[in-house]
């Protein structure tokens, strides 16, 4: 039998996918679906030692994303890997993803921006087989980590994530409530004018909190907006927003559907998300190779 797998080695995680050999824990997802696993992008060495222990030598394995050459360096014993393209693997990773929820009927009717908010944010179209990338921002899952760092010392990712519901982003953000007040504002008062912006007392008087808070708001502000003109540009009603930075970050799921909405648009943020990448590397190397197979 053989077994696939696919893996997207990115600037901080590297996520695998791997289909086939239910014999093998390491290979059995829920029903029928891929198993699913990462490991820090420093720690690119388990890595390999992970595929060494759980993927034969003939395995066919896709791989994409900015570190998969170095990771297939380390692999030499491996013949059968494929390269994929890193914008390819997520758009098709998120269409498999979705696919598996709607139905093959509903598949074909896809027409939605994709924003993958990882380290950093890429935005693609997915209009059925067209997929073309529409850009990107320097600001994402990175943008979490490493501004929370530098302004309260904080850059471990599970703990942004369980602070950030506990602060208060009016002592970091100036709202348009601020602004006008005592006056009524024309727009909702709890809108942010300006991130940051808050005239300090001291600031002694922000917690790491507050700090999180704010830097979430702030990513998720900023990515639904491009996103949701992105999608106004395309006429597009629906985003779908994957990458792991929405992986554990409620904070960064809620204020993400929040915006989307009020910008007009429906928002989703599939579980599988983090993995579109790995998904659709692995599937682009299970069909080059039936392809292949096809033609001889
Ligand atoms: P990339 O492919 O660029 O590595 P990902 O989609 O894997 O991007 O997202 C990376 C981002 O996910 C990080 O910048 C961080 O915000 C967030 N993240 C989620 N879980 C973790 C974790 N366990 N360790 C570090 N970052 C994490």
């Amino acid at each position: 039998m053989t077994i696939y797998a696919g893996i997207d080695a990115g600037g901080t995680l590297i996520k695998i996918a791997r289909l086939g050999d239910p014999g093998n824990a390491a290979g059995r997802g829920p029903a029928g679906k891929p198993a699913l696993l990462k490991f820090p992008a420093a720690r690119i060495e388990d890595a390999a030692r992970w595929v060494r222990a759980n993927l034969p030598e003939d395995a066919r394995i896709g791989v994409t994303g900015g570190r998969g050459e170095r990771l297939r360096g380390l692999l030499p014993e491996y013949a059968n890997f494929a390269g994929v393209p890193e914008f390819e693997a997520t758009a098709e990773g998120a269409v498999r993803i979705r696919a598996c929820d709607l139905g093959e009927a509903g598949k074909a009717a896809e027409r939605f921006v994709l924003a993958n908010v990882g380290t950093g944010t890429s935005l693609h179209l997915i209009d059925g087989a067209e997929r073309p990338r529409l850009g990107g921002i320097g600001l994402g899952g990175g943008t979490i980590v490493g501004l929370t760092g530098l302004l309260c010392g904080v850059r471990d990712y599970d703990e942004i994530a369980r602070l950030a519901p506990l602060g208060d982003r009016e002592a970091v953000d100036l709202t348009v409530g601020q602004i006008y007040a005592p006056a009524e504002p024309p727009i909702a008062g709890d809108l942010t004018a300006a991130n940051f912006a808050r005239p300090l007392p001291s600031a002694a008087a922000v917690r790491p909190q507050d700090y999180a808070a704010a830097v979430v708001g702030m990513v998720a502000e900023i990515v639904a907006t491009v996103a949701a003109q992105a999608a106004a540009l395309h006429g597009a009603s629906r985003i779908v927003y994957a990458g792991s930075a929405y992986e554990g970050n409620e904070l960064l799921r809620t204020l993400t559907v929040r915006f989307t909405h009020m910008l007009g648009r429906t928002a989703e943020i599939p579980p599988q998300g983090p993995y579109c990448g790995a998904i659709g590397a692995l599937y682009a190397a299970k069909e080059s190779i039936q392809d292949k197979l096809k033609n001889e």
